[in-house]
């Protein structure tokens, strides 16, 4: 992930590009935007570019190769799930006495640091932050500055407390990155301390120029489509698996049309019967239950009046019969009964049969 291939947000990442380019890359900052506007993808783009091994230039600046091992070996942290995940396993495998004194810390590099908010509180803790202290005093071990992350900038209280200092006076070569949704959640302390800079959605039009790039074989219905269930995150628009949606969304349909209408179950039976067990049948059923989500939001939508703000627009004549054949509540009560759903799978019942007491609930009005 390098300038070159950030989408969306010209003006911020070159903001920041330009700042490391020149040696002023203010010492802390605060990178807020809604999700998936790419701050984190922008913060990777800015470590790998202060630490490429053969760098090149976009638009006339240094930007990182994303081949060399450095960039590469950065590049492993943009899967951020996945590696809080091994470190959240790691400590699990420890002795309890270990276990406690164990932060969750993602070092990719010698000089980047990611610092990700610890489960199951999702906060930063004080010793993930006195642990960047101790790092942080360390002189660059390749001699271009350090980079720490902190991608969910949420802090317990004597976390944020601690954190004061080094923004404060962080050494010469240490660049903090507190990345959020909105910075009025963070503390005015914190705040006044940090540079702003800000990402914005990405607005439906750019988003379908994009996909339109990514997949110039798709039609534009299609890319339309995703471009409004992407919801202004460039990251989720061009790794989008309309496949599977799709598939999803015409089982979630028949299931629907099923409770609403259609007296004959022989099609539902044979559809959840598709839905088996272990993990696959497990993704498979998330991937239902999520389109059918999206489907009665919809068609709350339609019944609203506001079909411009639907995401499913290539299926809307058939959403808006589906919207027209029931009441609001009949919408609350299977949007409820699904969550039910949910948490059955969780406590490992059959799918299929929850899928199918599920239709047989709703045709209750
Ligand atoms: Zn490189």
């Amino acid at each position: 992930m390098n300038f070159r291939s950030f989408l969306g947000n010209e003006a911020t990442a070159r903001q920041l590009q330009e700042s490391a380019a020149s040696g002023r890359l203010p010492h802390a900052i605060l990178l807020s935007g809604p999700r998936g506007a790419g701050k984190y993808s922008l913060a990777i783009a800015l470590a790998q570019t202060l630490n490429c091994l053969d760098p090149q230039t976009f638009s006339g600046l240094p930007d990182a190769c994303d081949l060399c091992h450095n960039c590469t070996r950065i590049a492993a942290a943009l899967d951020l799930d996945a590696r809080v995940a091994e470190a959240v396993e790691a400590r699990e495998d420890l002795r309890d006495a270990d276990r406690k004194d164990t932060r969750i810390l993602i070092q990719i590099h010698p000089d980047v640091l990611v610092v990700p908010p610890d489960p199951p509180q999702m906060l930063v803790k004080v010793g993930q932050v006195r642990s960047l202290i101790h790092n942080v005093q360390r002189a660059p071990a390749e001699g271009k500055g350090k980079i720490y992350i902190f991608p969910t900038a949420k802090f317990m209280s004597e976390a944020a407390n601690s954190l004061l200092k080094v923004l404060e006076e962080p050494p010469e070569y240490a660049h903090l990155l507190l990345l959020a949704e909105n910075p009025s959640d963070q503390l005015p302390t914190i705040r006044s301390r940090c540079s702003q800079m800000r990402l914005h959605a990405v607005p439906m039009e750019t988003l379908e120029k994009i996909i339109a790039q990514r997949h110039p074989e798709w039609p534009s219905a299609r890319r339309t489509l995703v471009a409004r269930l992407a919801e202004g995150a460039v990251g989720r628009a061009v790794s989008f698996d309309a496949d599977t949606y799709l598939a999803s969304r015409k089982d979630a349909l028949l299931l629907l049309r099923t409770a609403t209408a259609e007296p004959d179950h022989s099609a539902l039976f044979h559809m959840t019967e598709t839905y088996r067990a272990g993990a696959e049948g497990q993704q498979k059923t998330q991937d239902l239950l999520r389109s059918l989500y999206l489907l009665l939001e919809d068609m709350m939508l339609l019944q609203a009046g506001e079909p411009e703000m639907a995401r499913n627009i290539d299926i809307l004549p058939e959403l808006r019969r589906l919207a027209e054949s029931v009441s609001f509540d009949w919408i609350d009560r299977a949007v409820r009964r699904i969550a039910d759903v949910e948490s059955g799978m969780r406590r490992n019942l059959l799918r299929s049969l929850s899928l199918d007491a599920l239709t047989a609930g709703l045709q209750q009005r």
